[in-house]
Parts: structure tokens; C-alpha cells; sequence
């Protein structure tokens, strides 16, 4: 794992969330990289102070902001309070401020920098696809049978991935080859409907279960799901809907 890697998983790595080999290489990393030990560090703080945030304000302090006059009106219809204690109020109220915007300013950054990881993502994905298409460099193994693919990846990659034929649903095997995104080997089958191809590239890891669209690119379009500890990408010039079959088929086939 490089550093940007790393700081794409820190998150979900300070959840909990990553599976054993992942967690492996992310560890590997940290202990040898100052600064992505530091990031790890820093969300490990903010974490417990974000979900502290939440509790219910103790009783004075929800007195003395209650009892905070919100207009001018209120200080005279309240006879007013004395001096020092509406300071201690609004600083009290300027501090609440300031701690709910850092707050916000965590999740809107963490959710930016989410958004533009899997952005980068699908920039990849497409261009793995529109590579293969170009070059006319579907497969390095090119069969229809999944006993010949199968087996061609060992050796190639630290995992095992599920290849079926999917013929009798429309979507007959072409073969298989190794990509390299976000910098890690990784499988891509390739499947062939009518004059179309699919590009499936398939990783261990399992955030999304459900099939899902991603926002199509550059025209192609891109449903993800997950299954059984692996990730699945499939990319195609055909439709959303007939995308969304492969997956179901794909799914089916490998319950079978
Ligand atoms: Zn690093």
C-alpha cells in the first residue's frame, strides 16, 4: 500500500472495517511511515470526541443557555441578568459554535475526500475498460469455459475469483486478464452481449452487498456490488438496466 491508499483507508481501517489482509498491509505501512501514522492517529482523536458530541448537555449547562436572554426584549420581560454571567453565556455559546462548526468541517471533509477516492475509482475502472477495448486486449487467457480461467489466476493474484459462464443467460465467458487498479493487481473477466462486452473486475473486500449503480462515465455504465467477501465492478456500453441482469445472473450463477 502507497500513502494515498493508505489515507483512502484510514477510516475504515479506525473502524474496524477492513478485512485481515488489508488491515496487514495497512499496518505494514504505518509502522513505517511517519505521516500516515500521525493521520491515523489524528482520526483515532476525533472519533470519540464526534461521538461525544452527542450526549445530552449536562443540566447547568443547558440552564444557563436556556436562561441566555435571545433578545433585547427578553433581558427587560426577564428583569435581565447581571453583566458577568450574559458574558459567560455568549462565550459559552461562541465556544458551542465553533465546536459544531470544526464538527461539521470533519464530516463534509471526510465526506469529500470519500467521494473523490471512489471518483478516482471509477475514473480507473472506465479507462481499464476503454484500455481493453482499444488495444483490443480483452483477455490473456482467452476461453469460454470457466475450468480453463479459473485456474489461470493462480499464481497471478493472492485471491481466488469466482468465474462463471454465464452463456445460457446472455452473457457468454470471453476470458480473463489481470488489471492494475488504484496501483494492486486485480481480476477482470470479460463477458461478451452481442456485439457489446463487459469488463468485470473483482477484488477481496465487501463494503456494498446490494447491486448499485455508479454514476456512468464518459457513456459507460458501472453497477457494483458485493458477495462473499469479494468486490464486484462491472463496466459496459450497455444499458443500466441490462447491467444490473448481469449482476443478478453473475450472483445467481455463483450460488448454484
Ligand atoms: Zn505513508
Amino acid at each position: 500500500m502507497n500513502c494515498e491508499e493508505v489515507r483512502e483507508l484510514v477510516h475504515a481501517y479506525a473502524d474496524g472495517e477492513l478485512d485481515v489482509a488489508r488491515s496487514v498491509d495497512f499496518e505494514r505501512h504505518i509502522a513505517n511511515c511517519e505521516s500516515c501514522a500521525a493521520a491515523l492517529r489524528n482520526v483515532r482523536a476525533l472519533k470519540p470526541a464526534i461521538r461525544g458530541s452527542y450526549y445530552a448537555a449536562p443540566d447547568d449547562l443547558r440552564a444557563s443557555v436556556l436562561r441566555f436572554p435571545s433578545s433585547p426584549d427578553g433581558v427587560r420581560q426577564s428583569g435581565g441578568l447581571p453583566a458577568a454571567e450574559r458574558r459567560a453565556g455568549s462565550w459559552l455559546l461562541t465556544g458551542l459554535a465553533i465546536a459544531a462548526a470544526l464538527i461539521l468541517g470533519f464530516f463534509v471533509g471526510d465526506a469529500f475526500l470519500r467521494r473523490s477516492a471512489n471518483q478516482n475509482l471509477l475514473a480507473e475502472i472506465t479507462d481499464a475498460h476503454v484500455r481493453s477495448l482499444a488495444a483490443n486486449h480483452l483477455a490473456d487467457v482467452a476461453s469460454s469455459d470457466q475450468h480453463t480461467v479459473r485456474p489461470w489466476f493462480e499464481g497471478k493474484i493472492d485471491f481466488a475469483p469466482p468465474v462463471e459462464d454465464l452463456a445460457t443467460a446472455g452473457f457468454p465467458l470471453v476470458g480473463g486478464r489481470l488489471e492494475y487498479l488504484r496501483g494492486r493487481p486485480v481480476a477482470a473477466l470479460v463477458y461478451q452481449r452481442r456485439k457489446h462486452f463487459v469488463n468485470l473486475f473483482i477484488w477481496p473486500g465487501d463494503h456494498v452487498t446490494e447491486i448499485r449503480d455508479e454514476k456512468p462515465q464518459r457513456g459507460y455504465n458501472i453497477v457494483h456490488w458485493a458477495n462473499d467477501g469479494m468486490t464486484y465492478f462491472a463496466v459496459s456500453e450497455i444499458s443500466a438496466p441490462e447491467l444490473r441482469q448481469f449482476a443478478r445472473d453473475f450472483t445467481t450463477a455463483l450460488s448454484h
